[in-house]
């Protein structure tokens, strides 16, 4: 069987999603687009609407929303600021290795309380040494009696500035490569030093920064699934996150392709609405074409996740389409508002800043294109 129509219960959160999208976000995204503010009081807005935090279970009273759900809220997200909605999703993304590594004492002691109350969660993987080639990372963890000592430096952490805890991989085994890779939950009260913010072109609400790890010590119960198995939570989390971003990645060209209908439509030359150009036509039915593939690969990638399919292959299309189609269609639609595109009065500008970062985030798009490979030349 197959279908596309959504539940009443997803159309409704797909209109509550864009709701507060329109109202909360969408006015104030050039302001945090100019000066980079955090934006806190609008992700706390969310979190009370249940649009943050959505992949907690219900049984640990959160809103225990499906990869599907994710993704449907996610787009409207993208839409209106994908800056904002990185931080809203990056939450999501440090949630998740608990969500579907963690034991039942993690869950109670980390998911619930950010499901009862606002609160900020960031994933500490990439290293200065260490991006693509993430099992490469030289943060090591000691282990020394009930606790593990962690030292070393990440970058490029979102959310980093304003989490109350970290999931962070570091290797308790550096002779093993990314097998001797492990993942911990580090509250940031046990020494986790903040470093430098980056100062970023597009996306630009949201807050990366460098972590530093001197002699931290962690309780052995932090550790995440077993001693090696860090690579594992790492690739395993990346894999259910990426349709979410995939969606994101929609919801930009989306917005790009409205931004550029409305304006064809208005902009009159030659006596006529440059609409009426067929060279424009065929622009705006590329770009429309691309929006509602990329919208299918992320939704299939959510649906098999929802399914427990083997989505690896499929998670990394999405990811890998929706992000190029994010930066074709920005790029198109700054053609078609001429100068005015290429202004800050308007609005696609920043989308094509915005959808620089769906390239590379969550693994480039060079990475995505080898997982797929890898994939298919095993015949999945
Ligand atoms: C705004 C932002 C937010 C981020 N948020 C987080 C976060 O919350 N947590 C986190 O841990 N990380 C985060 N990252 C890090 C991000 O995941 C990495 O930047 C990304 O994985 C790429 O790593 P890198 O920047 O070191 O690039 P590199 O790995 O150095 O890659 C440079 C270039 O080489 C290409 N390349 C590398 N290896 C290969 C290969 N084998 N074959 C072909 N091409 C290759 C890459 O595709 C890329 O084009 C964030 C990054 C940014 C910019």
């Amino acid at each position: 069987m197959i279908g596309f129509s959504l539940s009443e219960d997803q159309e409704q959160l797909r209109a509550r999603a864009r709701a507060f999208a329109e109202t909360e976000i969408k006015p104030a995204a050039a302001h945090h687009d100019r000066t980079g503010e955090f934006p806190i009081e609008i992700m706390q807005k969310a979190f009370d609407a249940k649009l943050m935090s959505e992949g907690i279970p219900k049984e640990y009273d959160g809103p225990g929303l499906s990869n599907l759900d994710a993704a449907l809220m996610t787009e409207e997200l993208g839409a209106a600021c994908m800056g904002i909605g990185t931080c809203i999703m990056a939450n999501s993304l440090a949630l998740a290795p608990i969500i579907l590594f963690g034991g039942a004492a993690q869950k109670e002691r980390y998911l619930r309380p950010h499901a009862r109350a606002f609160r900020i969660a960031a994933f500490a993987l990439t290293e200065r040494e260490a991006g693509s080639d993430a099992g490469a990372a030289k943060t090591t963890a000691v282990r020394d009696g009930d606790h593990y000592v962690i030292n070393g430096d990440k970058c490029f952490c979102t959310n980093g500035g304003f989490a109350d805890f970290y999931v962070v991989f570091a290797s308790t085994n550096p002779d093993r490569g990314p097998l001797g890779m492990s993942a911990f939950i580090v509250e940031r009260d046990m020494g986790v030093e903040v470093g430098k913010a980056e100062d970023k072109m597009g996306q630009r609400a949201s807050n990366q920064v460098e972590l530093h790890f001197r002699d931290v010590r962690v309780p052995t119960e932090n550790l995440l699934l077993k001693e090696g198995r860090g690579f594992q939570v790492a690739m395993g989390t990346l894999d259910r996150t990426r349709a979410g971003t995939a969606a994101g990645a929609v919801g930009i060209a989306r917005r790009a392709l409205e931004e550029a209908v409305k304006y064809a439509n208005e902009r009159v030359q030659f006596g006529a609405p440059i609409v009426k150009n067929q060279a424009i036509q065929f622009k705006l039915a590329d770009m429309a074409m691309k929006v509602e593939a990329a919208r299918l690969l992320a939704w299939q990638a959510a649906w098999m996740a929802d399914h427990g399919v083997r989505q690896t292959k499929e998670a990394a299309m999405a990811k890998c389409y929706a992000g190029d189609v994010a930066m074709e269609v920005t790029t198109e639609a700054v053609q078609i508002l001429g100068g005015r595109g290429y202004s800050r009065e308007y609005p696609v500008e920043k989308l094509m800043r915005d959808a620089k970062l769906m390239q590379i985030y969550e693994g480039t798009q060079e990475i995505q294109r080898l997982v797929i490979a890898r994939e298919v030349a095993k015949g999945r």
